[in-house]
Order: C-alpha cells, then sequence, then structure tokens
C-alpha cells in the first residue's frame, strides 16, 4: 500500500485516500461499500428490512442444493455484471439461511448433502 491509499473497512479494497469516505472515526472505506451501507440504513428506516417468519412448505433438499449450484455457476459467470454476482451472492446467502433453519428441525443429512462432493 502506498502513502496514497488506505484499505477499505469492509472490502479491503485499495482506495485512494482522495477517494476514500471516512466510515467512522477510526475507518475508512470505499464509495461503494459506503453506499451500500447508506442504502442498507436507509431501507432500515423506511422499514423496507424486516423480519418475517416463513413455512417452506415441502421442501426437495437435494433440488435445492442442485439449483444453488446452478445459481453458484451462473454468478461464476463472465457474462454477469458485478451487481448481478452480488444479487446472486445475496440469494445463495438467503438459501443459505432456509437450510439452515430447516436443518436444526430435518437434520443436517436431509438438508445438506450427507455425501459431499457426490450428489451434485
Ligand atoms: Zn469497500
Amino acid at each position: 500500500m502506498s502513502n496514497n491509499t488506505v484499505s477499505c473497512a469492509h472490502c479491503d479494497a485499495e482506495v485512494e485516500l482522495s477517494e476514500a469516505v471516512v466510515h467512522d472515526a477510526t475507518a475508512f472505506c470505499c464509495e461503494a461499500c459506503r453506499d451500500e451501507y447508506n442504502r442498507g440504513l436507509q431501507a432500515e428506516e423506511s422499514g423496507l428490512v424486516q423480519e418475517a417468519t416463513v413455512s417452506t412448505g415441502r421442501v426437495d433438499w437435494q433440488q435445492l442444493r442442485m439449483q444453488k449450484n446452478t445459481l453458484i455457476n451462473l454468478a461464476g459467470s463472465k457474462h454477469m455484471t458485478d451487481e448481478q454476482v452480488e444479487h446472486i451472492e445475496g440469494l445463495l446467502n438467503f438459501l443459505d439461511t432456509i437450510q439452515d433453519a430447516a436443518a436444526e428441525q430435518l437434520g443436517e443429512d436431509v438438508v445438506f448433502c450427507p455425501y459431499p462432493g457426490q450428489e451434485e
């Protein structure tokens, strides 16, 4: 790192000091992360972000794992923009959360692949 750049506190991007945003008293971040952070705050304040308890209904968990793999492959495609990749990663995180909650009820072997590397 040269004297003229700082590391983003969120994504570790190197940012020109002149373009860095002061995140708080101790950290800088890049404009993209700051925008993301502000978008999150605005969404919270506007009530757009809310927790919900949902029932999944009947799920073919093996099928869901394959569907997730398709998303992972799509995110790796060179045709995706950074924003599209972020959207897919958000969806994958969302699915992970659902799987984790389901695994607490149904067991890891039902929800997650009992034979890693063999199924997909
Ligand atoms: Zn950043």
